[in-house]
């Protein structure tokens, strides 16, 4: 059985070579104290409490906290499972001594119970949250490894649950602090009793290896002393088996036996300089087979937990390949000690108001494998002090922006809980809206079924954006038919202002481009938004109205790109009335059709579009014999040309010709001869030398246009000329 004896010199002596500027006067007091304290308590081996307090007190002391600390791990204990009170602390050792206690007891009583990652993470963030001093996570940490060193005592039960809290938590903690050594010391030990024969049969195999490996490091390792020498770099080097855990991780990962993975040996360089650094890297590149993508420079970019150091990887004769860390020695301090060492070196830092610990708290982000530009990046942001951890009912850790209130939690959750809220309570009290969430809290939120939902004013005690866009949500589509209602009534206002048909807005082409236009992802979406006052229909308006006017000018979408142009181009030089009167209707939209295109005198018909008025077509085109269709009949309207032949229309005549030098000229020539203005032309060469080409011009009638065509079939080598007929 250990004695208190034992440990009590073992912590002195770790004091006096890891913190020798303790005051062992207060660690003597404190070791009195929380011996009397924990008196009626035994260990469960039987061995007297005081021993956990003593060895977690050594284990601080090793990684070279204050007194403060050393005396706060003393007495980690005593709130939790004596008599002892912190204001009573607080007296006896100070106030920062008693706050360090009462820190750790805190953590000591949140229940950890999830495996999910994401939980998981939030967990460790709420860790830290909760602890305004970095040394409390410090102290927690060591009374985490004393407990692991000594779970065999434990109920089998106990020893899982704690092993994987030690690893969901406390290790990733350790890492994030920069504490290689005892991270690694926390995950073997819980692996140990998380997969007890994955951990034996591992350990049994480094055990019957142990020799051959012992000759290889040894081997390596004075094959490295001896060039250093030789090239004058002064320096030690060390060999060890990676720790059992990570050989385990790489394996599960890997999916390799332990014959086939390799990759088992690290090898540490500690020299003087950061030039020493890169002149052993370039030696040991040259004795050794570089394994390529293995190198790692954490010197110029250090890792977010402070870590420094050169990684490689080679392999040598034996074809092992083993990894080498180099690095300098107050880099390898921080690498074994992390947050702690840095503690060692700038000793006489006010402590206190806790600020000067929030470097640490940044550090802790989930950060600790993106590259240092994200990193630096992210010190912007002070996590910690911004965020709240709370607790659903069922343990779930949600993450919420200090200063929350229940109405944040509830819409954390889901929105239908926040609709349906009625009430809250907080650590089972029944608690008002506005009332402050605080990190470890459970919320528990009451609903129910006819609640009428939110109030407008949650708006202003709610603290996050997400709550706050979720009950304006609630606002609008509670409101929603009416709004659509009544903005749809105002966007057509505007639309009758500027003479547009609203059935237009169902054209199925258009719409999805005022849409897009719009940034509405329906009508009704716009409706509503104008109803409840987020954008004016004016506004809206704005945004499509030379859409909507150019859609309505325009013809039924074209086939061909190129026709396209010309009626636009044509339609937008025409200003005024159209020159067609359509039987039994005053005004409406008409438009000229592109596939007869139609000019005064021609003998025509209208046709009632869906959304664009009536179209004009040739009553002789293939297009309006539709109207012999049933289903179709009643849309056709007798229209007549009212123009006095003052305006010009659009149309297009196909001449088919013997293909010759100079045809197109002549054909240019014989409309510009007419004052005519040619839109376009365009020919294609036909089988046995002929031609066939289509041309569109304007003209201000059916005789001025038979006159123009007579003209053409005078032309040398023309054949044929008619009218358009797409
Ligand atoms: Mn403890």
């Amino acid at each position: 059985m250990e004695t208190f004896e034992q440990h009590y010199e073992s912590m002195l002596r770790a004091i006096r070579t890891y913190a020798p500027n303790t005051d062992l006067e207060a660690v003597e007091r404190a070791v009195r104290y929380a011996d009397e304290k924990h008196r009626d308590q035994k260990r469960k081996d039987g061995s007297p409490y005081i021993i956990h307090p003593l060895a977690v007190a050594e284990i601080v002391a090793e990684i070279g906290l204050d007194t403060d600390a050393i005396v706060g791990a003393l007495l980690h204990d005593c709130i939790e499972d004596t008599s002892a009170s912190f204001d009573e602390i607080s007296r006896l050792f100070g106030r920062t001594v008693a706050e360090l206690v009462e820190g750790v007891t805190k953590l000591t009583r949140v229940e950890f119970s999830t495996r999910e990652e994401q939980q998981v993470e939030n967990l460790r963030k709420m860790f830290m949250a909760m602890s305004k001093d970095i040394r409390v996570v410090l102290i927690k940490i060591c009374d985490r490894l004393h407990n692991q060193r000594t779970m065999e005592y434990q109920s089998r039960a106990k020893q899982v649950s704690k092993s994987m809290e030690t690893m969901d938590i406390y290790a990733p903690l350790a890492h994030r602090l920069g504490m290689q050594k005892i991270k690694w010391e926390l995950e073997d030990s819980a692996l140990q009793y998380l997969d007890p024969e994955g951990y034996k049969e591992l350990v049994d195999y480094l055990d019957e290896h142990h020799d051959e490996a012992e000759a290889f490091m040894e081997n390596i390792q004075t094959r490295i002393r001896e060039r250093m020498s030789a090239v004058g770099i002064s320096g030690t080097i060390t060999g060890r088996i990676k720790h059992v855990y990570s050989i385990y991780r790489k394996m599960k990962e890997q999916h390799k036996t332990l014959d086939e993975l390799y990759d088992l040996y690290a090898f540490r360089v500690i020299v003087e300089t950061i030039s020493d650094c890169y002149n052993v890297l370039g030696h040991i590149h040259e004795m050794f087979k570089l394994v390529p993508g293995r190198f790692k420079d954490y010197i110029s970019t250090p890792k977010p937990n402070m870590y420094q150091s050169l990684h490689t990887t080679v392999i040598g004769d034996e074809g092992i390949p083993f990894e080498v860390q180099i690095r300098t020695r107050e880099m390898h301090e921080t690498a074994e000690y992390g947050v702690a060492a840095h503690w060692k070196y700038k000793e006489g830092i006010d402590s206190g108001d806790g600020k000067e610990f929030e470097w640490i708290r940044r550090l802790l982000e989930d950060q600790q494998e993106t590259d240092a530009e994200d990193y630096i990046h992210s010190l912007k942001v002070d996590m910690f002090d911004d965020e709240v951890f709370v607790f659903s009912p069922r343990g779930k850790v949600i993450s919420l922006p200090a200063g929350s209130t229940a109405i944040d939690f509830a819409y954390a959750i889901h929105s239908g809980v926040g609709n349906a809220m009625i009430g809250a309570k907080i650590n089972n009290r029944i608690a008002g809206y506005d009332v402050q969430l605080h990190n470890g809290d459970i919320v528990e939120i009451l609903t129910s079924k006819s609640a009428k939902g939110p109030s407008r004013d949650w708006l202003n005690i709610c603290k996050s954006n997400q709550a706050r866009s979720k009950i304006k949500q609630w606002f609008k589509k509670e409101k929603r038919e009416e709004n659509i209602a009544r903005g749809k009534a105002s966007f057509e206002g505007e639309l009758r202002r500027i003479n547009i048909s609203p059935a237009l807005l169902q054209n199925e082409e258009l719409q999805p481009l005022l849409l897009k236009k719009l940034s509405f992802d329906s009508l009704d979406d716009m409706y509503a938004a104008i109803g409840y006052g987020g954008i004016t229909a004016v506004k809206a308006m704005g945004k499509i109205r030379e859409d909507l006017l150019k859609a309505s000018r325009s013809a039924e979408a074209p086939k061909e790109t190129k026709v396209l142009e010309i009626s636009q181009s044509i339609q937008q030089d025409r200003h005024g009335n159209s020159g067609v009167k359509v039987e039994d209707i005053d005004t409406c939209m008409i438009k000229f059709s592109r596939c007869c295109t139609p000019v005064p005198g021609d003998d025509i018909v209208g046709f009632i579009t869906k959304g664009y008025g009536v179209s004009i077509h040739r009553r002789d085109c293939p297009n309006a014999r539709s109207a012999n269709n049933p289903d179709l009949a009643a849309r056709w309207v007798n229209v007549s040309w009212i123009t006095g032949g003052e305006k010009p229309f659009p149309t297009t005549l196909e001449v088919l010709a013997e293909d010759r030098d100079g045809l197109l000229l002549d054909v240019a020539a014989a409309l510009t001869t007419q004052q005519i203005r040619m839109k376009e032309i365009n020919g294609k060469d036909l089988p046995g030398g002929r031609c066939q080409f289509t041309v569109t011009f304007e003209v201000k009638g059916l005789e001025q246009l038979k006159n123009i065509m007579g003209r053409l079939r005078s032309i040398s080598g023309v054949v044929e000329v008619k009218r358009g007929q797409n």
